[in-house]
């Protein structure tokens, strides 16, 4: 008997054991409102281990929330998702106490890694101390083995040079870089990238996008990304998700989707990319 029809004999509400080719997040009628606004009207989406993914669409139309609830900043009204075979925000977690959910919502969180449109880094750190600082203090890493790993994604990232400078003395495309190599010091399963370069001045974008280019092609990191850059999405994503108005209203290969579109809604808006 296997372990789900155990669970299910026992009247255990479990989650069978992920397998390799589970979608590693998937989204199950997702619903969210802010007071009576209904951002997200029922996503369903799966993602696959090693995909990257690119959500696009209209400013407002929900993209930034679908992965702000990923990485547990913001909860869905209703449905469920779940990571690595792990429901992240459901029924179950909701009504746990707050200590057990707050406990669980950590460690799936663990999983996850984000960088934001604003970096926010430690102005008083320098940058070897910005990326070692949560492998010390959160997975409790020994601090030779964190910096070896830290200086190894600066490396990675172009900034080995600049190691024991102070934020405010880089540039915003450098300090983004710092940002995306903290995240990925924790090796997360998943990364997300919300419109990443929308802060930078145009000059500073180009270094940016080839640093995660270069993630992209080079691990098997599972991405989402949110970006208005669609030749950077063309290039990258195995997937292009086109949202509008809280609903996926199209999606596929970049190719299809970007040079295809098949609804007046997605050539309406890739019209002011062109
Ligand atoms: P997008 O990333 O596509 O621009 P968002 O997911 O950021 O869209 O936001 C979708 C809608 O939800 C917007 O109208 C936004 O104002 C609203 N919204 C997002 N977060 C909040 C919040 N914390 N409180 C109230 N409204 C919010």
């Amino acid at each position: 008997m296997t372990a789900m029809q155990d669970a299910i004999r026992e009247g255990v509400n479990e989650m069978p054991e992920p397998t390799p080719d589970q979608p590693i997040v998937r989204y199950r009628d997702i619903r969210k409102s802010f007071g009576d606004f209904e951002v997200l009207k029922g996503l369903d989406l799966d993602i696959k281990q090693g995909e990257k993914i690119t959500i696009i669409g209209p400013s407002g139309s929900g993209k930034t929330t679908i992965i702000r609830m990923l990485m547990t900043l913001e909860e869905p009204t209703s449905g469920t998702i779940i990571v690595d075979g792990e429901p992240l925000w459901h029924e179950v977690v909701k009504g746990e106490l707050v200590s057990a959910r707050e406990k669980h919502l950590r460690r799936v969180r663990g999983k996850i890694g984000m960088v934001f449109q604003q970096y926010n880094l430690f102005p008083h750190m320098t940058i070897l101390k910005n990326v070692t600082e949560a492998p010390i203090h959160v997975l409790g890493m020994p601090k030779q083995e964190a910096k070896k790993r830290a200086l190894a994604m600066l490396e990675k990232v172009g900034l080995q040079d600049h190691v024991h400078k102070y934020p405010i003395q880089l540039s915003g495309g450098q300090q983004q870089r710092v940002a995306i190599a903290r995240a990925l010091v924790m090796e997360p399963k998943v990364m997300l990238f919300d419109e990443v370069t929308s802060a930078l001045d145009p000059e500073l974008v180009g270094e940016v996008l080839q640093v995660i280019k270069d993630i992209a092609q080079t691990t098997n990191m599972t991405m989402i990304l949110v970006t208005h850059e669609m030749d950077f999405a063309r290039e990258i994503s195995d997937r292009v998700v086109f949202i509008d108005k809280g609903k996926i209203v199209e999606q596929g290969p970049p190719e299809q989707v970007l040079e295809n579109p098949k609804t007046e809604r997605l050539n309406t808006f890739l019209k002011h990319f062109r």
